[in-house]
């Protein structure tokens, strides 16, 4: 900052500068992101609101029921009547909060103190910050050759010192849904905290369902089920940050409260403190504005492109990992490395990323990519495979 102001037009022009440097989602070159571009309607509700503070509620009542709202729709939504949870920040911070309300409930109720956490493997990087947060061991549980989760090795880990299981409903890397319900049958059982990450699945597995598509149960209607991340911001098309945790119970919430003397509400649960109201206004904006059926439209039109992709991708000799369930495509070539793939994609301006498990190009087809650049990008890939 410099000592004197400088002219609004200025300043502008070089915050352009540097934006110019940014890869637009308009561009349909994002082709590893799990976030797009949010719908101008979300983004011109999120301006409205962008004062409010939901860490002091009681100053901001009414949009304190706006969060109410969309808590209370997105458990109809993930089959809760009477959902308990926040608007936060995204997945990381509704995961983190998950494992806290399960480490707390154990620690509480059963008297665990070094708890452990059963999870797949192929879960995301924010568990292990959790883990690391609160000291927990973590216990990962291995996948067969068709990346299905083991069951066997969950039910065979189980100890007194268990504290959750995690499933995942639409896994980052290949966006595979768990089998939540053989979960939730074990941590039913066996009176064990089960939390769902439905991060990325979450907006759009129930309205595929509704579509016809075969998909596995993942929700609340499973009754081990105690929490659910969802993630607003990816296929719920709100701004960033928008993400939610859902608790089946309220207790889940009270044990991670902590008291806030100076403020309105005397007891917080979410982890931020002051937090933006902005994120629920423009969520239920979004959601009322598109509905259902927009959803519907919106999920189906990513696995057309999915299945486009897909059988393109056969066609020019490349290996899929695995069949996709969700809008996430996983390949490789057949003679060269994924790491030497990504570099000739990334010549040609294309925006992929390499996942770690497995190894492989990672495309996620989120709302941006439009049909036609998929047809630029399969042109591309031709020409990789004739030049090998
Ligand atoms: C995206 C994602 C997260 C992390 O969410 P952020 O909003 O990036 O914090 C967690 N889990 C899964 C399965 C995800 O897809």
């Amino acid at each position: 900052m410099e000592y004197n102001p400088i002219a609004k037009e200025e300043i502008l022009k070089n915050l352009e500068n540097f934006q110019k440097k940014d890869y637009k989602y308009e561009d349909g070159r994002i082709l590893g992101s799990m976030c797009t571009s949010a719908h101008p309607f979300s983004k011109e509700v999120f301006n409205n609101f962008l004062d409010s503070n939901l860490g002091d509620s009681g100053l901001f009542k009414g949009t304190k029921a706006i969060e109410d709202e969309v808590i209370k729709s997105l458990g109809l939504l993930l089959s809760c009547k009477n959902p308990h949870g926040n608007i936060v920040t995204g997945g990381s911070e509704a995961n983190i909060m998950a494992l806290r309300a399960a480490r707390n409930y154990a620690r509480k109720y059963k008297n665990i103190t070094d708890g452990e956490v059963i999870l797949p493997k192929s879960a995301h990087f924010s568990f292990k910050k959790a883990i690391d947060l609160m000291d927990l061991k973590a216990i990962e549980a291995d996948t067969d050759d068709n990346f299905n989760l083991d069951i066997d090795f969950i039910k065979n880990n189980i100890s007194d010192k268990t504290i959750a299981i995690v499933g995942i409903a639409g896994t980052t890397e290949l966006g595979l849904i768990d089998p939540i319900s053989e979960l939730s049958k074990i941590a039913f059982e066996n009176d064990i905290y089960l939390h769902v990450d439905a991060a990325f699945g979450g907006f759009s597995i129930p309205f595929l369902k509704n579509c016809g598509y075969d998909l596995p149960e993942f929700d609340f209607s499973l009754k081990g089920v105690s929490s659910i991340t969802i993630d607003p911001h990816k296929m719920g098309l709100a701004p960033i940050p928008s993400g939610c945790i859902l608790f089946r119970k309220k207790e889940y919430l009270d044990v991670i409260a902590v008291d806030s003397p100076y403020l309105t509400t005397k007891k917080q649960s979410t982890l931020v403190g002051t937090r933006l109201g902005a994120s629920a206004a423009a969520t239920l904006a979004i959601m009322d504005y598109l509905g259902g059926e927009g959803y519907e439209k919106r999920a189906v039109e990513l696995m057309d492109n999915t299945n486009f992709l897909k059988e393109s991708l056969v066609n020019e000799g490349y290996i899929l990992t695995v069949e996709p369930q969700l809008n996430i495509v996983s390949f490789n070539h057949p003679k060269i490395g994924a790491d030497d793939l990504c570099s000739k994609l990334k010549k040609k301006g294309w925006m992929v990323s390499v996942s770690s498990y497995p190894i492989a190009i990672r495309i996620v087809l989120m709302n941006h990519i439009k049909k036609s650049h998929l047809e630029e990008l399969i042109v591309d890939l031709k020409e990789i495979n004739e030049n090998i």
